[in-house]
């Protein structure tokens, strides 16, 4: 099969490998459509796996079952379904708390092989798992891969409930700030502000309806959020990109008891000055976020599948996976906003 190898950072070859074997009560599935996520942008130009190459990544996967091992019911040849990367155990402490974003026993998907490539091998663990979701008849499997991106904003926004009336900042304009700004709207916030040093990316979010566009490469980002919020500040700022200088500022651009999202992670080992006082005595509450709740996971599915949700237009290229290279630059370049990769080539369904 066609697979997408990672030899080292930035060096990425469309070669031949075998394709991987159905594992004892697992399944396989031809991948139809995959996308490209800022995670696999950082790992595939990174020295993400220490040296260990030849590797393939790959985790926004969508595609048909192609084959199943036998004894196992869950699944059939032909089905197309959506796979989340992660499956919560549902059995440990944190799980059972409501909060399987921490599962203590998941499986790391960068564990095994990814879906840059024409076949994704899952085990028996997923089988007993699940978080898998069937893609209906008529439904775009294209836009299924858009369940993985949105299932942590939609989380994020459910957890520090935005509502109607909010007034929300959101620092970065990448698709994941994008998806931010456009579910506040769909939860009603009145005032949606998105930030970005790269003018490139701030213009594609044009088509998206949101209030205020700042280049905080140009402007001081803090002073013109307080502006545009009355001198008040934004009810919640979500920080939503990779610099510790965006999440000092982000305490600055919230009100009194307004909330603070770290949304991005920052690199390894680098870490973030902040002003305890300004936490303190503006009463600010700061929440960490990452990823979704198994219920999370499964609703931000749904959505994505919703003809009322704008996949097309968060979904800029669709290109063929020898062009992962293409992707990548797409992606860096702030061309593209989201890239889908088809490793078996146009989808008739
Ligand atoms: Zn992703
Ligand atoms: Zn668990």
């Amino acid at each position: 099969m066609d697979a997408a190898l990672m030899y080292g950072p930035g060096d990425i070859r469309v070669e031949q490998v075998e394709v991987p074997e159905c594992p004892d009560g697992g399944f396989v599935v031809e991948v139809g459509a995959i996308g490209m996520c800022g995670s696999d942008i950082r790992n595939l130009t990174s020295d993400s796996r220490s040296g260990a190459y030849p590797w393939i990544y790959g985790h926004e996967v969508v595609g048909r079952v192609a084959e199943v091992a036998p004894g196992v019911t869950a699944y059939r040849p032909g089905q197309w379904i959506y796979v989340y990367p992660l499956a919560h155990c549902l059995k440990c402490e944190n799980c059972r708390s409501g909060h399987s974003e921490q599962c203590s026993e998941v499986e790391e998907y960068t564990a095994n092989p990814g879906g840059f490539a024409q076949y994704i091998a899952y085990s028996s663990k997923r089988v007993d798992r699940g978080a898998t979701f069937e893609i209906p008849d008529g439904v775009d499997p294209v836009r299924a891969t858009l369940a993985e991106p949105l299932s942590s904003t939609y989380a994020c926004l459910e957890n520090i409930d935005v509502k109607m009336g909010d007034s929300v900042a959101i620092l970065g304009s990448g698709p994941v700030g994008i998806m931010l700004a456009i579910l506040a709207r769909m939860r009603g916030a009145s005032q949606v502000i998105v930030t970005d040093t790269n003018q490139a990316r701030l213009d594609k979010t044009v088509q998206f309806e949101i209030d205020a566009l700042v280049n905080s490469a140009e402007t001081d980002a803090v002073s013109e959020v307080l502006r545009l919020t009355g001198g008040r500040g934004a009810d919640k700022v979500i920080s939503a990109n990779p610099s510790t200088i965006a999440q000092q500022q982000a305490l600055l651009m919230a009100r009194k008891a307004g909330t603070v999202v770290f949304f991005g992670g920052v690199p390894k080992g680098s870490l973030t000055e902040l002003d305890t006082n300004l936490i303190h005595y503006n009463g600010l509450w700061i929440y960490g976020h990452y990823a979704s709740n198994t219920m999370q996971v499964q609703r931000s599915f749904e959505l994505s599948i919703d003809p009322r949700f704008p996949a097309d237009q968060l979904i800029t290229h669709v290109l063929p996976l020898f062009e992962i290279n293409r992707a990548l630059e797409l992606a860096r370049s702030g061309e593209a906003l989201k890239s889908v990769l088809l490793p078996n080539g146009e989808i008739h369904r």
